[in-house]
């Protein structure tokens, strides 16, 4: 009809059709739900800028990253509640000092008018983030997030050195994107993430991406620490196996560590539909108990929801 959006009535029949697979996924476990660690809301300029970062083929030089879901921020949180996202994550990040006070700021708004999504928080390492981080917390922050690649700074600075502790002592957990995909950075890696750990050996880190491409390294964390969790987001995925296959020789280490992986996607950031990071993670074939406990009861006995 003239006059009418041609796309969105089967943009909304497509909307509907993955829901009822999302949420048959869960339904079919006995869950009432997912928590999804990993998702992404941010101020509307920041998102902009992240979707052309991917647009421009700078997240992967050999991997064309197609952003899925660029729906208004509204439609997108309905998105999440029409796939039953009991609760989700609201992860912004800084690529530079000054911002993430701001951030801050924006998502203890966010959180606000958004009852289901979890308060979150960010850093960078400058004068005063040991000030904000600790507002932010008393704000109600009760997730934070940092990300070594695109901050491009050293986790084992001495300007985090207070951030760290103050989230070791509160028990905040912490998603930390370390691992050297899908692009590595200077302070990527298990290496300095490692040190950090080794001083703060009570800090809950949620290594982001399950530690790709390093995943073997990164599960010995979980084993060594017991603050370590692995966030699911894009992991056996039909796109990153081909950036960085999970090694089939690890799957017996990540079924012992099953207590400790969050399911994450990194909605709405991803080049394919949401629900292909759950049928990722049933074709691993290692049991119902351990889909229940990543996709819902490990997140909510971490956070307490
Ligand atoms: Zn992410």
């Amino acid at each position: 009809m003239s006059g009418q959006n041609p796309g969105s009535a089967a943009t909304q029949s497509a909307t509907e059709h993955e829901s009822a697979a999302v949420v048959a996924f869960w339904h079919n476990l006995g869950l009432p739900g997912l928590v999804d660690i990993h998702t992404h809301f941010m101020p509307a300029n920041v998102l902009e800028k992240v979707w052309a970062y991917f647009d421009q083929g700078r997240a992967h030089p050999d991997h064309p990253w197609r952003i899925e879901y660029r729906q208004p921020e509204d439609e997108r949180v309905a998105m999440l509640r029409a796939f039953g996202v009991r609760r989700f994550s609201a992860l912004a990040y800084p690529h530079k000092p000054g911002m993430a006070a701001w951030l801050n700021g924006w998502e203890t708004e966010f959180a606000a008018r958004t009852p289901d999504a979890l308060h979150s928080a960010t850093f960078y390492p400058e004068p005063g983030a040991g000030a904000y981080v600790a507002e932010a917390i008393t704000a109600g922050a009760r997730l934070f997030k940092a990300h070594l690649q695109v901050g491009a700074y050293d986790p084992r600075d001495e300007l985090l050195g207070p951030v760290w502790g103050l989230l070791a002592e509160a028990r905040v957990p912490v998603v930390v994107h370390c691992g050297s995909g899908p692009m590595p950075g200077r302070f990527t890696g298990p290496g300095p993430m490692s040190e950090v750990l080794a001083r703060h050996p009570r800090l809950i880190a949620i290594i982001a991406h399950l530690g790709a491409p390093e995943y073997g390294d990164f599960l010995g964390l979980t084993e060594q620490y017991s603050g370590v969790y692995l966030d699911t987001t894009m992991a056996f995925t039909d796109f990153l196996e081909r950036i960085a296959p999970f090694p089939v020789g690890l799957r017996p280490r990540l079924a012992d560590a099953g207590g400790r992986i969050l399911l994450g996607t990194d909605f709405p950031n991803i080049p394919y539909s949401y629900v292909h990071q759950l049928q990722a993670l049933a074709r691993l074939d290692l049991g119902e108990p351990w889909l229940r406990a990543v996709c819902h009861d490990n997140a909510t006995a971490l956070l307490g929801l």
